[in-house]
């Protein structure tokens, strides 16, 4: 008889989860996966790919509008948000199938259903049933934090977003990251009057400031109210069901909707790690080491809830590293340095590696390179929007160091760079290569 019912015990089926459950199944290990909600984990159901899909959705009205003024007839263009909901929905939930297929395809059997640790190589299902495992992997992920105003139970998060009965005219979005920039722009180019309240002036604080500082004048100019050093004193339901929002600087708005988007929490509340030994950091994630192994030798965690990088692709990649470690005879470590990010703002926000502070922090010779132009693209537009793309270059070796970008398709472009970036090309490399023109992504190789 085995000494363990699993090789592998996977608390998640988010990215990191999925991932590492498939990889080591392949790896010939007997894998189980549990998941209260839904497979797909906040990236499929609740995060990057509705909220992508939200994007390009949005994007439609201008795209409307412009061919409009530009020979196209356009019919009366009508919006109807419930349509659009539905449709991203379905395909949510074509996805949630599509990695429970995968799973069920790798012989990974899932119990959807919560888990909790009862100890170093012991889970207990929500059903009463309990398991053992030679590992366990907590892949929970993280959950929105909601500050503790007055009336915050009247407002909503990116989990409620993408579920709304009524299209909200008049938003208010708390935050300055990354969900609280994307949902603004999205309900603002779909036709909401969209207010932006920030606690500072900063916006997007681990970008590259020299490229961020573009974006609040283009949300003003596009439409948005922003109101910085403010916060959400106190929201307060009216009669007619629309909300009053209260703001630390006496400004009083009255409301639709209020999302609010001020950063995730690891999600280890309940989870029993205490059985284990493991205790939780002061933000509640579980510490590990570079081979997510926790100080528990049976148990490891990847992905948000170890708060190292809170994106879907590192948690994919720790996933993906940890089965190899445990199964696949190949100990690997990721390297949390040079990750490639973009912010789907309208435009969009990439970046890559080193900010010019970092570097001049770092570097004792560093040159900057700028490219300020107006695509192309926005000649379409009355807007007269323009890119900047930012190189940070180490002086002495002529390394790239950084690479930042605010303009359209920024995401799609900034991938291919980074792979340049993280080879450790240099500004030569980048100047030798011949321009595709005319394109937005020669700028990258015309830096001045
Ligand atoms: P972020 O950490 O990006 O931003 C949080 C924002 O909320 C900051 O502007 C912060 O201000 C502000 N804030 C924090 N606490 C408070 C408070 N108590 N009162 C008022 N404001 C507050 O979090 P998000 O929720 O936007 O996103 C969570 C994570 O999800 C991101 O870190 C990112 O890793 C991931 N994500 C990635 C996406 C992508 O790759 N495109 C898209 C969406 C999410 P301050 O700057 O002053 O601290």
């Amino acid at each position: 008889m085995a000494e363990y019912d699993y090789d592998l015990f996977v608390i998640g089926a988010g990215s990191g989860g999925v991932r590492a459950s498939r990889i080591a199944a392949g790896h010939g290990a007997k894998v189980a996966i549990a998941e209260e909600y839904r497979f797909g984990g906040t990236c499929v159901i609740r995060g990057c790919v509705p909220k992508k899909m939200l994007v390009y959705a949005s994007m439609f009205a201008d795209e409307l509008h412009h061919a409009a003024n530009k020979g196209w007839t356009i019919g009366e263009a009508k919006f109807d948000w419930a349509t659009l909901r539905d449709f991203v929905n379905s395909d949510v939930d074509r996805l949630e199938g599509l990695y429970g297929d995968t799973l069920a395809g790798a012989g990974v059997e899932s119990f959807t259903e919560r888990a909790v640790i009862t100890g170093p190589n012991g889970v207990r299902l929500a059903s009463g049933r309990e398991v053992s495992a030679r590992h366990i992997l907590v892949a929970t992920g993280s959950w929105p934090m909601m500050p503790g105003f007055e009336g915050h139970e009247h407002c909503i998060t990116s989990n409620e977003v993408f579920h709304l009965e009524q299209f909200p005219r008049r938003l208010v979005v708390m935050g300055g990251g990354y969900i609280a920039v994307e949902f603004a722009g999205v309900f603002n180019a779909l036709g909401s009057k969209v207010t932006l309240v920030n606690r500072s002036e900063t916006i997007l604080r681990s970008y590259e400031q020299g490229v961020v500082e573009r974006l609040p004048p283009i949300m003003q100019a596009r439409g948005m109210d922003l109101q910085f050093n403010a916060k959400i004193e106190q929201v307060s339901k009216l009669e007619d069901g629309s909300l009053r929002v209260m703001l630390s600087n006496g400004t009083v708005i009255e409301a639709d909707q209020v999302l609010v988007a001020t950063g995730r929490a690891p999600n280890t509340q309940g989870l029993g790690l205490e059985n284990a030994g493991i205790t939780l950091g002061s933000k509640g994630e579980i510490p590990v080491d570079d081979f997510s192994k926790t100080v528990c030798e049976s148990i490891h965690a990847v992905g948000d809830v170890t708060d190292r990088v809170q994106l879907t692709p590192v948690a994919i990649r720790e996933g993906h590293a940890l089965a190899d470690t445990l199964f696949g005879g190949r100990p690997r470590k990721i390297d949390h340095s040079t990750i490639p990010t973009a912010v789907f703002s309208q435009p969009s926000i990439a970046s890559v590696g080193l900010t010019e502070e970092q570097a001049r922090l770092q570097y004792s010779e560093i040159k900057i390179y700028t490219s300020d132009f107006r695509p192309m693209k926005n000649i379409f537009s009355p807007r007269m929007e323009r890119g900047f793309y930012k190189m940070v270059v180490d002086g002495e070796s002529d390394r790239v160091l950084g690479l930042h970008m605010i303009g359209p398709e920024s995401a799609e472009i900034l991938q291919s760079a980074a792979i340049a970036i993280k080879a450790g090309l240099t500004k030569a490399d980048f100047d030798e290569t011949t321009a595709i023109h005319p394109t937005m992504a020669e700028e990258l190789v015309l830096l001045k």
